[in-house]
């Protein structure tokens, strides 16, 4: 029996590991056409943060689209990945901060004072030209820090702490706002996080997202909010999807809450709709 089976599954590894190179090849090459082309198929969404201190939507977060001719909707989790593994995250980073900027501006005119937070990875804060970039940026459409902030997961933080405290700072010291994005799921060291300089945890969604149901998760929510408190941090929630949690969040003096509930990541034409339909929409009840 053992005779018959064992070739098979050779020959289905074999076979899922060459599908799985092909698709990151393919991912790769049009990946840098995507880059390169003026009429790119990257695009933003942007998903609002519902400020539950002040009843009132004051940040947005910016999440890369890219539908691609040959291979469809790729979701960033995978592309976002391999970008990083090919050297080509840099490039997505700036694409991001430039389309980011342009967009800022197009929303102060239309008189919308939306923050926005761009993701990075571990490989973008140790590039000493990217802060250049941002700074260059929005110099040229007047734009003040306080535009932009930053969000940075917790294992990419992890990895090399010494480092990325160093880097980190020059964030700070141009004047962003930093979050450690996915809180909860990098085996945080209090160590770190008392030398780290960041000013906002971001709860991650595996935590959130059944909040209202699960009692370890409020456990754990909540353990995260006192140690926020502890060390002066903002605390936001990702992944909210019912009112009952959006509750919860609010009664434990959660400063930001984000999530499906409230809105899908959408285009900014639609963004700036949905922000100006709800601009009297009272959260609190
Ligand atoms: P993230 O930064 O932790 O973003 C949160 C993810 O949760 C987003 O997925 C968002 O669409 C999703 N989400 C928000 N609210 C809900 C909810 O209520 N329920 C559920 N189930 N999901 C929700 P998305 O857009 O697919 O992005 C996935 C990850 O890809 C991001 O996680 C981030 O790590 C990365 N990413 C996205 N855009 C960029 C980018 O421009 N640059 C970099 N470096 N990474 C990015
Ligand atoms: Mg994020
Ligand atoms: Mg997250
Ligand atoms: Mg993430």
């Amino acid at each position: 029996d053992e005779a018959r089976v064992t070739p098979d599954l050779i020959v289905t590894y074999a076979e899922e590991f060459e599908k799985n190179y092909i698709r990151r090849l393919a991912i790769i090459s049009e990946l840098k056409k995507a880059l390169a082309s003026k009429h790119s198929e990257l695009s933003i969404s942007y998903q609002p943060k519902l400020n539950l201190h002040t009843n009132q939507v004051d940040h947005a977060e910016a999440l890369i689209r890219w539908n691609s001719e040959r291979l469809g909707f790729v979701p960033p989790d995978e592309f976002i990945a391999i970008a990083e593994q090919a050297g080509l995250i840099n490039q997505v980073t700036e694409w991001v901060i430039n389309a980011v900027v342009d967009d800022v501006a197009i929303m102060r005119e239309q008189n919308i004072p939306l923050s926005v937070a761009i993701n990075l990875s571990a490989k973008d804060i140790v590039d000493p030209h990217l802060l250049t970039y941002v700074t260059d940026k929005l110099k040229e459409f007047n734009l003040a820090a306080d535009c932009l902030s930053f969000e940075i997961t917790e294992s990419d933080i992890v990895s090399e702490p010494t480092k990325a405290i160093v880097e980190l700072q020059r964030f700070r010291d141009a004047g962003f706002s930093l979050a450690i994005d996915d809180f909860g799921t990098g085996y945080s060291s209090l160590t770190y996080l008392k030398s780290l300089p960041v000013t906002e945890l971001k709860i991650d969604k595996s935590f959130v997202l059944k909040l209202n149901e699960q009692n370890s998760d409020q456990q754990i929510v909540q353990t995260i909010l006192q140690l926020a408190k502890s060390f002066n941090l903002s605390v936001v929630a990702e992944g909210v999807e019912d009112n009952a949690s959006l509750t919860l969040l609010r009664d434990w003096g959660c400063k930001w809450a984000q999530g499906y509930y409230i809105c899908k990541p959408a285009p900014l034409v639609q963004l700036i709709n949905w922000y100006t339909d709800n601009l009297a929409t009272d959260w609190m009840k």
